[in-house]
Parts: structure tokens; C-alpha cells; sequence
């Protein structure tokens, strides 16, 4: 996802029957000039909002929709999640020969669309979470749900070079528990200092005949227990001071460019795979000022289920994970948060209904 994503100019909505409300008094009409469902420029209204369309969001809109709460989905411009920029998947379970990513992603989309989730492939900008119904807006577009599943997912910070783009899914990765297993017997590098580089290195000394750890500085940012695991470890040898300036291949990874902070100079490092591990950065842009984060900006829960800090708004996948970032993980959370946001609507149902008959009879 692209927090600066430009929103699409067609309605995202054309096409869906969607419950429309009428603005409420004294409220202002959503944002003019936007593209508007139905062209009614009123509110959206659904039991559930679902934000985010990777493993996590659409396992939940599943669950949603076969639990009959008719949930929209508002999936992101770029929809699917972070398993579309890769391409074998073989650890997914139900895919004895593997599947390729966005083939995998498709089949969840239609697997809720069958069950009458509506996705909208569109990113939310902005949200208000005061009160029920919790509002959000996404292209201009303003939806209003009872309960809202938060399932934006977490980018991995990539170096930004062009050669790296370009061969992603060819030999450049950014997670060695899911591709580690694809460089058996090759030599590979991890670019990063911190722990996850660390980890990541020794995590993949059990496939590859050979790591090389390149970071730009003079020192691991890591623990030193990891440090000393690392500069120890046969399989791994250290490159410090040095920054990966282009990755050489045409089809595939056939080696690294490196340029040298300390002094001038380059030198080029033959071999068969990249793992980026610099970081990730969580898609929380739009719900920073409502829900609460931990110490690296990932989204917190109880602990116990999926609620977050605001009653009713539930999170799920790798938006609020940082250890296991697997798409089964972030799918059993998406199932988890669904199930969290039927009975939590339900109990709110219960507990309401007995009040407005109580009201219902005092005004008669
Ligand atoms: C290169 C690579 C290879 C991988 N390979 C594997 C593998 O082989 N096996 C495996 O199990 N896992 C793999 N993973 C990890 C896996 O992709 C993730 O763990 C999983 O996708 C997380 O699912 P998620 O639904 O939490 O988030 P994501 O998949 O990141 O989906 C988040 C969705 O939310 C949307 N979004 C973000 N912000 C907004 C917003 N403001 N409004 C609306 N929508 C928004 C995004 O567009 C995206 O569609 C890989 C990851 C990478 C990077």
C-alpha cells in the first residue's frame, strides 16, 4: 500500500447496490468533488467494515459474510495485499505443489465475493472512530459501519533501487521464512543491521552454502549475543561500511554493485539471491490518531482477541504482528477478528434492543 496513493478517478463503488444514507441533519455532505457511490453523495452504510484486502481482511470477510453481516470491504488501491509482488508461495496450506501469489489472493477474493462480501479497491484516507456508527472514507467516498476490522498489513522498506524492483520475485526478497527454502546450496546476501538482519542470516545459513551480511556502517545496530552469533557463524562473512549500489542480473540475481562508506571505491559480489531486511513500516497512517500502537508503530490489541483500544474496531494480520508475518498467520487473524466483531455486534444487540423497547413504550 501507498500511504500517497492516488485515488482512483471512476467511482470505486459502480456497479455495487449498496444501502445509501441520507446525511443527517445539519451534516455536511461528504467531500465534494469526489467520486460519489451512486452519485447520491451520500454515506455507505454496512454492519461491517472490513479495511485491507490481503490474507488477513479477506479470511475476515469470509467469516463476515457467512455469518450474514453483509461486510464491505474497502481493499486498498493496490488490492490483494503484499503476496501480490511475490510469486511461489509453497507454504501455504492446501497447495501441495505451491501456488503462485496472486493466484492465491484471487482465490480468496472469490471465495468472499461468493459469499457476498463487496470490495471496493480503494485506500481509507481518513476515519473518524468517536462513536458508533464509526465513519470512514476512502476516494471520497464516506462509509459508515457498526464495526470496522482493521487488516492494513505492514510494507517491507525496501532499499529503492530500480534493479531491485525489477527483480523482486527473481532473486530479491524481503522474507527469508517464506523464500530461504528456494536458495538451497546458493550464496546469497542480507542487507540490514539491525536484529532481523541478523536473524535473517542465520535463519538462512540452513539453506545457502554461503551469507554475505552487508551493512553501510561500522557496526551491527543488533543485540550482541546476535552479533556474535553472526560474525561466528562459517557460513556468514561480514561486509561492513558498505551500501548496495545496484543488484546485477537481467533475468535473475547474478550478483551485487557495492559502493563503500568509509573510503572510496567498489567491488562486486557474485551471487544468486538478495533478502532485503531493513525493516517494515505498518499501514497505520489513517487510524494512528484513534487506535494505539506499540514501540515500533505496530497497531496493539488485548492480547486475548482482537479488540483494539476503541470498543467495537478489531485488528487483524500483519498490521498488529511483527513476529510471524506469514499469510496463514494473518489469515487465522482475519478468521479471529471476524468472529470477534459477529459477537461483539451481537451482545451490542442484545443489550440495545431491550433499552429501544423500553424507549418505544415510554413515548407511547
Ligand atoms: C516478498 C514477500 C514474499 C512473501 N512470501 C510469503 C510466503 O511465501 N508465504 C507466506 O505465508 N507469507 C509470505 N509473505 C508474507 C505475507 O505476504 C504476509 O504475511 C501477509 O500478506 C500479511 O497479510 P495481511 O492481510 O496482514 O497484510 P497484507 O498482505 O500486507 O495486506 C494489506 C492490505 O491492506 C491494504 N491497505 C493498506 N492500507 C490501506 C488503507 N489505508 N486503506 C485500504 N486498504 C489498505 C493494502 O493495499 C493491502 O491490500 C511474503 C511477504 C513478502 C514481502
Amino acid at each position: 500500500m501507498n500511504d500517497n496513493a492516488t485515488p482512483k478517478t471512476q467511482s470505486p463503488l459502480s456497479g455495487l447496490n449498496l444501502t445509501i444514507l441520507a446525511p443527517a441533519e445539519g451534516e455536511a455532505a461528504p467531500v465534494a468533488a469526489a467520486p460519489v457511490a451512486n452519485g447520491s453523495g451520500h454515506p455507505v452504510a454496512a454492519r461491517v467494515v472490513i479495511v485491507g484486502s490481503g490474507p488477513a481482511g479477506l479470511t475476515a470477510a469470509i467469516y463476515a459474510a457467512r455469518a450474514n453481516l453483509e461486510p464491505i470491504v474497502i481493499g486498498g488501491v493496490v488490492g490483494g495485499g503484499q503476496l501480490m509482488i511475490t510469486s511461489e508461495v509453497e507454504n501455504y496450506p492446501g497447495f501441495p505443489e505451491g501456488v503462485q501469489g496472486p493466484e492465491l489472493m484471487g482465490l480468496f477474493r472469490k471465495q468472499a465475493e461468493r459469499f457476498g462480501a463487496r470490495i471496493v479497491d480503494a485506500d481509507v484516507d481518513r476515519v473518524d472512530l468517536s462513536g458508533r456508527p464509526f465513519r470512514l472514507w476512502a476516494a471520497g467516498i464516506e462509509y459508515r459501519a457498526e464495526a470496522v476490522i482493521v487488516a492494513t498489513g505492514a510494507e517491507a522498506i525496501w532499499l529503492g533501487l530500480e534493479s531491485e524492483t525489477r527483480l523482486r520475485g527473481r532473486g530479491v526478497s524481503a522474507c527469508a521464512t517464506c523464500d530461504g527454502f528456494f536458495f538451497r546450496d546458493k550464496t546469497i546476501a542480507v542487507v540490514g543491521g539491525g536484529d532481523s538482519a541478523l536473524e535473517e542470516a542465520l535463519f538462512l545459513t540452513r539453506f545457502a552454502s554461503k551469507v554475505h551480511l552487508i551493512h553501510r556502517r561500522d557496526a551491527f545496530r543488533g543485540s550482541k549475543i546476535m552479533q556474535a552469533r553472526a560474525a561466528a557463524h562459517p557460513k556468514i562473512e561480514l561486509h561492513l561500511n558498505r551500501t548496495v549500489e545496484e543488484v546485477l542480473g537481467d533475468e535473475h540475481v547474478e550478483g551485487l554493485r557495492l559502493g563503500r562508506t568509509d573510503e572510496s571505491g567498489e567491488e562486486t559480489l557474485p551471487l544468486d539471491g538478495l533478502f532485503v531486511a531493513i525493516g517494515h513500516r505498518p499501514n497505520v497512517a489513517a487510524f494512528r490518531d484513534w487506535l494505539t500502537t506499540d514501540e515500533k508503530g505496530y497497531l496493539r490489541t488485548d492480547g486475548a482477541t482482537t479488540a483494539s483500544n476503541i470498543d467495537g474496531v478489531f485488528v487483524a494480520g500483519d498490521v498488529d504482528d511483527h513476529r510471524y508475518r506469514q499469510a496463514v498467520t494473518a489469515a487465522g487473524e482475519g478468521c479471529r477478528a471476524a468472529i470477534d466483531a459477529e459477537r461483539w455486534l451481537e451482545a451490542q444487540e442484545a443489550h440495545e434492543a431491550p433499552r429501544a423497547a423500553a424507549g418505544a413504550a415510554t413515548a407511547q
